[in-house]
């Protein structure tokens, strides 16, 4: 599979030097650009399907990057295609994490999907080391996932990543959501 060769290459890169013509996942290096936030230095990359972007030395050393975004939607276009040749068996053949893992990938990255506009859509991502089921499923495991449980973002226009997420109950899950609409609505009746 394309995506577990691209993981496995993000691993290799761990304290690569980031230098004109270096490659990191889908990007090559072209040049050192400006600073992004101030200090952290930014380099210009091409992606292999041809964006340009200055991308953060940092996220590329440690693989936070592998491309502009469209290896993500790649995978996710995979998974859905190899869903609609294997129909429902493989879907009900799913275990509950697998199911959490995929449809967190998707909407952030599938726009047919019915929630993508409020992931995806708002800008949402899904870190590049969870791309790897196995890795999402490591850290599942080592944060204290139970089967009641369902994926929180802690700042929730924060991406999906290790440090933004915890399990929560389903009734902490509504209340969090309910927050989120009335605090919403104060916003909009203040302005
Ligand atoms: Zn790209």
């Amino acid at each position: 599979m394309r995506h577990a060769r691209n993981a496995a290459k993000a691993d290799d890169n761990q304290g690569a030097i980031v230098k004109v013509g270096a490659i990191f996942g889908r990007w090559t290096v072209l040049g050192r650009g400006a600073n992004i936030g101030g200090r952290r230095s930014g380099w210009l990359c091409r992606c292999s399907c041809g964006t340009e972007r200055l991308v953060m030395g940092q996220s590329l050393r440690n693989g936070g990057s592998l491309s502009c975004g469209c290896l993500q939607k790649e995978i996710v276009a995979n998974m859905c295609r190899s869903r609609t040749v294997h129909g429902n068996s493989k879907r009900s053949g799913e275990t509950r994490i697998y199911r959490i893992w995929r449809h967190m990938l998707e909407r952030c990255n599938n726009p047919s999907c019915l929630g993508f506009k409020w992931w995806g859509g708002k800008g949402v991502r899904v870190c590049a080391e969870w791309l790897e089921f196995s890795v999402f499923l490591d850290w599942a495991n080592s944060s204290g996932y139970e089967s009641n449980l369902s994926i929180d973002r802690i700042n929730s226009n924060g991406n999906y990543e290790p440090k933004n997420c915890r399990w929560i109950t389903r009734s902490e899950n509504s209340r969090r959501a309910n927050e989120e609409r009335w605090g919403k609505k104060r916003m909009e009746v203040a302005q």
